[in-house]
């Protein structure tokens, strides 16, 4: 089966792997720091922060902005399931808003209308995490207009956007947030096996966010309750987890980083294929802004299905039987019996809705060749033509 997404491991990224395995340190040495800094340097960032996950990053992020209690995070209804998990994790709930039917992005249109009725009944987020879906920037300036006017703090989940451009600047530079957090799942677009990372320009934010990583303990005199004792001395002074990525997964996304913008150009290349063969099929192809650079961490069409004589779920069949593996993106949230008690309808979100019924995702990874391109492309063609 040709999967929709694969990790791509060269030769260098094992050797860094295994320089680590064979140094003094296999956490809490010199490399996750380094890997910090080159995630925060190609961003255009003044902090880095290492996570084990981009889940762990983003419960991180929401409890260094003040999360807790009473309050309510927003999110884009067709996500993955941690963008919201990060509020409940801070006993805080979360509500969602409608996506736009070409991008899969959080639309600026029904966010600004859910605010202004959320404005008049006291209900507005403390914080917004717009989701760069399948690595196509979101309107950031738009979210970060509408924050100055409800105040709220803005999270980007960057799952899938490391190495796409808002225009000229990098997704992470945080010129329009608080803070982003990426992930290094290896179905992602680079890989550290597991891991994340959260980028931010606020030094006070950078400082909480490594302490909320690492137990709440501190040995910076600064942050102490007590003067120093001893060497050995540290204060814990709030609760925090351990939340850490090692160095041997830092030294895998660091040689991973070496190779991002040649496997996102290798990505583009596979998309661009995929729109010259697909132009007279009964399909929208992925829209992607000509402004900035998407990251194409998936390529997601959408069947015109009155156009078609089978159903989705069909379709999907018919392809897994071809040997493609595709998938779809994403499970409204709502659907999950988890949250049923937050009452979010399906009504309320018909674009989520559209999209959930008409979306494929395609096999899309850089180690993706020309021949399995042309299986997917030819079982497409086949299954819906029949
Ligand atoms: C993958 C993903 C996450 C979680 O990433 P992990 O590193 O696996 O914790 C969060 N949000 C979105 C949108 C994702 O796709």
């Amino acid at each position: 089966m040709i999967p929709y997404g694969r990790q791509d491991i060269s030769q260098d990224d094992i050797d860094a792997v295994v320089r680590v395995l064979e140094s003094d340190w296999l956490t809490q040495g010199p490399i996750v720091p380094a890997f910090e800094q080159a995630i925060a340097s190609y961003c255009g960032a003044r902090h880095g922060v290492a996570f084990s996950s981009a889940t762990s990053g983003l419960h991180a992020a929401c409890a260094v902005l003040g999360v807790g209690k009473g309050d309510i995070v927003w999110t884009a209804a067709n996500t993955f399931v941690a963008s919201a998990n990060c509020a409940l994790y801070c006993g805080a709930t979360f509500d969602l808003v409608d996506v736009g039917l070409e991008d899969g992005n959080i639309n600026v249109t029904d966010l600004e209308s859910r605010l202004s009725k959320a404005s008049s009944k006291g209900l507005l987020p403390k914080v917004v995490i717009p989701v760069h879906f399948a690595g196509e920037p979101c309107d950031m300036s738009a979210v970060y207009e509408l924050s100055r006017t409800y105040g709220f703090k803005i999270i980007e989940d960057a799952s899938h956007a490391i190495g796409a451009k808002y225009g000229e600047d990098q997704v992470g530079s945080c010129q329009y947030s608080d803070i982003t957090i990426f992930s290094f799942h290896p179905v992602k677009v680079i890989t550290s096996g597991e891991g994340g990372v959260a980028t931010t320009n606020d030094s006070a934010l950078a400082e909480k966010l490594r302490r909320f990583r690492s137990h709440g303990i501190t040995r910076d005199p600064e942050f102490m309750h007590h003067a120093s004792v001893g060497p050995w001395f540290y204060e814990q002074i709030e609760l925090g987890y351990n939340y850490r990525m090692s160095d041997i997964h830092a030294a895998l996304g660091s040689s991973q980083l070496r190779r991002l913008d040649e496997m996102i150009s290798r990505r583009h290349e596979l998309a661009i294929s995929y729109d010259q063969a697909f132009v007279d099929l009964p399909v929208e192809l992925p829209v992607r802004n000509n402004t900035g650079l998407s990251a194409l961490h998936l390529y997601v069409i959408r069947l015109k299905l009155d156009e078609i004589k089978k159903t989705r779920l069909e379709v999907i069949k018919s392809l897994h039987s071809l040997g493609i593996g595709v998938n779809v993106h994403y499970i409204p949230l709502y659907y999950h019996p988890y949250y049923s008690g937050l009452d979010l309808r399906a009504t309320e979100f018909p674009v989520a809705e559209r999209r959930y019924r008409e979306s494929v995702t395609l096999p899309l990874f850089p180690k993706m060749s020309e021949t399995d391109q042309g299986k997917v492309i030819h079982a497409l063609k086949e299954v819906l033509s029949a």
